[in-house]
């Protein structure tokens, strides 16, 4: 057996069992399966890996910095792959992320949204934008691993729906592991679907709603995530941080 063989048995047997826990969770919920989308996060993985999940019948993918993801998404190019961008995202790094992502999941301050619509209308193309929410921020300041604060999200949403190039998408978030979340993933994403609905009221377009990883997938179905975003339970536990 070769190791390409052995590394897709491996991935079909993860991904099996992936699947089976975001069905449980939906009938858990009440939720059709077809309204959850699964991102696999592929992050510090190889594009032979990408190649391979493609293969199973994996449709969108997600990265979190642009050096990994470049060349990896340029490998992947012939492949029916929707890019997600979810990472903390500098501004020198955006004309590059714009060449492959199909959506930004971490929108969080107006110099990116800037940013992104410049580089968005150069390249002629429409970028689909998520807000990244930080619950565990103060109401207007940001999250140590991003996100803009609960109190900006509506500003901030305003100003990708007016921009050039920028398409408002939804809200995002990663339960927080510190302050009044910590531990309770699923109020958490609760919190996240009250936004949702807020959001939707002025933006009805803007209706993904993206939570939940390997650990906490359940609990963001159980919430109402339209999209979980998982990486290790399909991959195996990263290499090196990701
Ligand atoms: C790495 C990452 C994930 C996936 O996390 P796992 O615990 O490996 O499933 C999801 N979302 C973001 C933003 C990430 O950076």
């Amino acid at each position: 057996m070769t190791d390409l063989q052995g590394r897709k048995d491996e991935l079909t047997a993860n991904l099996a069992r992936v699947e089976e826990r975001i069905a449980a969770a939906c009938a858990a919920a009440g939720r059709k399966r077809e309204d959850v989308t699964l991102i696999v996060v592929t992050k510090t993985y190889p594009a032979s890996d990408v190649r391979i999940l493609s293969g199973l019948g994996v449709r969108h993918v997600a990265e979190n910095r642009d050096q990994d993801a470049a060349p990896k998404a340029a490998e992947c190019a012939d492949l029916p792959l929707t890019w997600h961008f979810v990472g903390q995202l500098q501004t020198n790094k955006v004309r590059s992320v714009v060449g492959y992502a199909d959506l930004v999941q971490s929108v969080d301050r107006a110099r990116l949204v800037t940013a992104l619509s410049k580089e968005a209308v150069r390249a002629e193309r429409e970028l689909g934008c998520l807000i990244q929410v930080a619950l565990d921020a103060d109401e207007d300041g940001r999250g140590e691993r991003g996100g803009v604060g609960v109190g900006g999200v509506e500003e901030l949403a305003a100003r990708v729906a007016e921009a050039p190039g920028l398409r408002l998408d939804g809200l995002m978030t990663v339960a927080p592991l510190t302050g009044d979340y910590a531990g309770r993933q699923q109020a958490a994403f609760e919190r996240l679907m009250d936004l949702s609905t807020a959001l939707r009221a002025a933006h009805p377009a803007a209706n993904m709603v993206s939570a939940g990883m390997s650990s906490d997938l359940e609990q963001a179905v159980a919430a109402g995530a339209t999209h979980v975003r998982v990486g290790t339970a399909v991959l195996g536990v990263r290499p090196r941080l990701g």
